[in-house]
């Protein structure tokens, strides 16, 4: 018998996906990286210019992944090659004081409200853990309140979900998590003040941090309600808590100043990643004089990283901060419209339910009627539908996120062109998907990244 496959010519990013699994566990250095969640094989990328990837085999894309979130301005933009190129004859690493750090540490400053002093680590995951230890050293209490469907990177703490009951304590999403660390995790529902207040009557007195994605993008975009991050922050005013923002995705994205300087809520202290590295490994946290004046040296709480504020990595941040400007907003809000309502209008030409999520330039349609306003309403969308459709647009020369619960990230090099591309393909892709009866489980979303 001759297999399908058999027939097809073997692709190059078959070849090195199918070698990538004999070294790498599954192939990738990041699960979504596999499509585990749309099926078929990832392109394997050589190289990237603007909006544009291209793949192994010689196809290339309109890019919506963006490295998740980090290239604000584009793939390999020739004035920061230049500056990345420099730099690195200069030195890659000192393990000592530099003054770029200084130089990106006062830009951070000056454009997020909150910020007084701030430390640079290597990713968000590391912003998110330090983060929660400066808040534990602060109030002496063990306990913090995350949110369903927000991701805060893979420390143990995060990697959590809610117990049955509403008093009973968080436990492991994942093995390998103890479940002492997890039961000091508390669940509360996105878009609801109330899930929250009641956590806080029940731990009374035993609560480090309520930590919060300002506007959730990894169970999709789902902005927050009128009022909830207000609410968040009277809570914890009323009850010594420390109020994160991990904005590492809406940080330099919602606005220069974040979603803070969006929702005019300041946080305590604030979780960044991505845009702050352009695209190199970078992630900070940083916050209220008096938190950050207890991180060691100044304080006793340790927190240490031998790459940390490498110049390579400060150079690309300084570059990508300094190019963030009110009309650089102002085109993305534009293109990131233009592209819902294209999605929108695609969707009821061909039938199909959806509903888009937008915050500026980052935007989930959600394969749902909706709304979607939380992780119950969001897993409620058909990944099925979703892997279909995110197949057609793949093979139509279009890159979106292999999974439904990501945000689609747009950048100063997409034009208007690639988004009338972009929707022409879409109802094309939404054309193909039938329907379907769902008598399967809803499918939820995997740890992301
Ligand atoms: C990506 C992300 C993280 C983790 O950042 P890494 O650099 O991948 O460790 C944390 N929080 C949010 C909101 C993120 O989107």
């Amino acid at each position: 018998m001759i297999s399908f496959a058999a027939l097809m010519p073997a692709s190059e990013s078959t070849r090195l996906f199918n070698r990538a699994r004999r070294v790498l566990p599954g192939g990738v250095n990041s699960p979504v990286r596999a499509f585990a969640a749309v099926g078929g094989r990832p392109p394997f990328v050589e190289r990237a210019r603007g909006a544009r990837l291209y793949d192994a085999d010689g196809q290339s894309y309109i890019d919506y992944v963006m490295s998740w979130g980090p290239l604000i301005h584009g793939h390999a933009p020739p004035e920061l090659t230049r500056a990345l190129r420099s730099a690195a004859g200069r030195g890659t690493s000192f393990g000592a004081p530099t003054a770029l750090e200084v130089d990106l540490a006062r830009i951070v400053c000056r454009l997020v409200p909150s910020i007084a002093l701030v430390r640079f680590v290597n990713s968000g995951t590391e912003a998110t853990m330090s983060a929660i230890r400066v808040a534990r050293a602060a109030t002496g209490r063990d306990r913090i309140v995350k949110f369903a469907g927000c991701y805060h990177g893979h420390g143990d703490a995060f990697l959590v979900q809610a117990g049955s009951g509403a008093t009973t304590l968080g436990v492991p999403t994942s093995p390998g998590v103890a479940r002492a660390t997890a039961a000091d995790t508390l669940i509360a529902a996105y878009n609801d003040v109330e899930s929250v207040e009641r956590l806080c009557r029940t731990h009374r007195e035993r609560i480090a941090a309520v930590i919060v994605e300002p506007i959730a993008g990894n169970m999709g975009v789902v902005p927050p309600a009128p009022g909830f991050l207000e609410g968040l922050r009277d809570l914890c005013d009323r009850h010594g808590i420390v109020l994160i923002f991990d904005e590492v995705i809406s940080g330099f994205r919602a606005s220069r100043g974040g979603a803070q300087a969006v929702y005019g809520v300041m946080p305590d202290l604030t979780c960044l990643g991505k845009i702050i590295g352009g695209g190199l490994p970078v992630g900070a946290y940083g916050g209220r004089g008096d938190l950050m004046e207890r991180v060691s040296p100044a304080g006793p709480v340790y927190q240490a990283g031998t790459l940390s504020g490498n110049p390579l990595a400060m150079t690309a941040g300084v570059w990508s901060l300094s190019r963030l400007s009110a009309p650089l907003y102002r085109r993305l809000d534009k293109l990131g419209r233009r592209l819902a309502e294209g999605l929108r209008t695609a969707a009821l030409e061909t039938g199909v339910a959806l509903t888009v999520n937008t915050a500026g330039s980052v935007l989930t349609p959600f394969f749902t009627a909706g709304p979607v306003t939380d992780y119950a309403s969001a897993t409620a969308a058909d990944t099925e539908a979703y892997a279909a459709f995110f197949r057609g647009m793949l093979r139509r020369g279009v890159h979106p996120p292999p999974s439904q619960f990501e945000g689609w990230f747009l950048s100063d090099a997409h034009t208007e062109r690639d988004v009338d591309r972009t929707v022409r393909a879409a109802r094309q892709s939404l054309a193909e998907i039938r329907p379907a009866p769902r008598e399967s489980a809803p499918q939820r979303p995997e740890t992301p990244r």
